[in-house]
């Protein structure tokens, strides 16, 4: 079933943002779920027509998504957390009594582009997203990004993710 020119354009909306937000190793995989839905754009409305649509569409969109990038202080094993009931807590990779981080906000991508740019892998996932989130420390008063998805390359990286990294961290 061919798609509407709204979901044509939220396509590539969504591409666009789930772009913006990821993590350097997600890159070529978002720029290459963007690159296909703006194609389809242009398919569907024709060069340059594309553009003044979708700029009626999503009038301030270009700027509006802030940078949800994570400092040095979260990279590399810094940032841990734990589980109460099944309920997930960041502990402040600055502060050294695992105090606890408040979530201030959160974004969420889905990215529909994305499942077609890799292979089917077995059992096969239903959707891949992004979801971010600013975090907080009452303590000290760091603000940073963290992010969990399954986009692209996140994938592999999970899985060379063993216990040594999460376990040495925590110790
Ligand atoms: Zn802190």
């Amino acid at each position: 079933m061919a798609k509407t020119n709204d979901e044509i354009l939220d396509d590539w909306h969504n591409a666009k943002a789930a772009f913006d937000i990821a993590a350097p190793s997600q890159k070529t995989a978002a720029f290459r779920a963007r690159h296909i839905a703006r194609h389809a754009a242009i398919e569907r409305f024709g060069m340059g027509k594309h553009l003044e649509v979708y700029n009626v569409r999503f009038p301030a969109a270009s700027a509006s998504l802030p940078a949800w990038h994570g400092s040095d202080a979260v990279s590399g094993g810094k940032l841990i957390g734990t589980t109460d009931t099944d309920h997930f807590y960041f502990f402040c990779p600055k502060c050294a009594d695992r105090h606890v981080m408040r979530v201030l906000d959160h974004r969420y991508h889905q990215d529909p582009g994305s499942v077609a740019a890799y292979p089917a892998e077995s059992p096969e996932q239903v959707s891949d997203f992004t979801l971010a989130f600013k975090l907080y420390c009452p303590e000290c008063r760091l603000t940073d990004y963290v992010k969990l998805g399954n986009i692209g390359t996140g994938r592999a990286v999970a899985r060379r993710m063993t216990s040594t990294a999460v376990c040495t961290s925590a110790a």
